[in-house]
């Protein structure tokens, strides 16, 4: 993939020629992702033309990424009474949002795997509510994982245990972790209103090691944290110059107790303009819905959103509120013709 220059505030602006024909030549064809410019042009599409940018997307993914939607289950290992101050999340020690601390026990997880893998998913990840992992979570998490493999299941294990050094990345990829989750969050101008605690560099640094021990990187963020519309172009290029084999999109379901209990709803189309528009920023990226979708889109928004540009999808509860049945999700990719990728293929 190329690199998308974030900084250039020129290139592939609307005089140049209409941003869709634009897109349609450069992503569509030559594969190379939308920079913040060009991301902004899209995001600011009058709503007339929606089903056109959403009609794109989905070329596009079917051209650079094929037909096959990826389905992942997760779990948390440990939950609550985080440390740090994400201020959209309720796991958070600082906050009085009614998720408290508790670790699951290692049966819980395997079945929980199991269960997962039943639903025909390749992805199974392990998640904890850390500011990164102590002895305790990494001996338990390679408990886990062997567990897991005890129980004859073969679903490719991801973690999320929050920010590394490079001796616990060596450590995930001697365990046989295929995949590691760390978001960004929010474009990088934006990142010190939504954490305190810890910077958007640190993050961008744990997504490099990862990236370059060669686990495969899953990094994303929230949409509706009070950005502007131009930071939402920022933070899809940003994205796009870290090259993630994946990006979860999510969108800010606002939590009691959190510092952003009382932000908006991202409305549907704005947020479906996202998703194409992350779509076209990111034309080889796996582009997963994650959690706050059925607020924001409701179950005709996400089928809207499956053909816009996403190509995986979460089954089952997301980490901190209740998602929609694995059943559910399965009939929709049904309906819509589009084929679970099987474990081969991502190996
Ligand atoms: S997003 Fe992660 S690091 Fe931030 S408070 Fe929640 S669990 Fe902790």
């Amino acid at each position: 993939m190329t690199h998308t220059d974030t900084t250039d505030t020129t290139a592939g602006l609307p005089e140049q020629g209409d941003i869709l024909a634009v897109a349609r030549r450069q992503v569509l064809e030559e594969g190379r992702g939308l920079s913040a410019a060009q991301a902004l042009a899209c995001l600011r599409l009058p709503d007339e033309r929606l089903d056109e940018l959403l009609a794109l997307a989905h070329e596009v993914r079917m051209a650079w990424c094929g037909p096959e939607v990826e389905v992942e289950g997760i779990v948390s290992v440990k939950t609550g009474g985080c440390p740090e101050d994400c201020h959209f999340c309720s796991q958070s020690g600082q906050f009085a949002s009614p998720v408290r601390a508790a670790w699951i026990d290692p049966d819980e997880l395997v079945r929980a795997a199991r269960e997962t893998r039943e639903t025909g998913a390749t992805e199974f990840c392990i998640v904890a509510a850390v500011r990164g992992p102590d002895r305790r979570l990494l001996d338990s998490v390679r408990a886990g994982i062997a567990a897991i493999r005890a129980d004859g299941n073969d679903v490719n294990i991801a973690c999320s245990l929050g920010m590394l050094t490079p001796a616990q990345v060596d450590e995930l990829v001697e365990m046989g972790v295929h995949r590691y989750n760390h978001n960004l969050e929010t474009a990088r101008s934006h990142f010190d209103r939504v954490v305190t605690t810890h910077t958007w560099e640190e993050r961008w640094e744990t997504c490099r090691l990862v990236r370059d021990a060669g686990m495969e990187l899953c990094c994303g963020g929230i949409v509706g944290m009070g950005e502007t519309v131009e930071q939402r172009a920022e933070f899809a290029a940003e994205l796009g110059s870290l090259e993630p084999d994946e990006v979860p999109l999510n969108f800010l379901n606002p939590r009691p107790g959190t510092p952003f209990a009382d932000l908006p709803v991202v409305p549907a189309r704005e947020a479906l303009k996202t998703i194409a528009t992350f779509r076209l920023a990111m034309p080889r990226t796996i582009l997963r819905y994650a959690g706050g979708r059925e607020i924001t889109l409701g179950d005709l928004g996400t089928s809207q959103g499956m053909l816009g540009g996403i190509n995986a999808v979460i089954v089952g509860n997301y980490l901190t509120t209740l998602g929609r049945s694995p059943e559910t999700d399965l009939a929709m990719l049904d309906e819509l013709q589009m084929p679970i990728k099987a474990l081969s293929s991502t190996l």
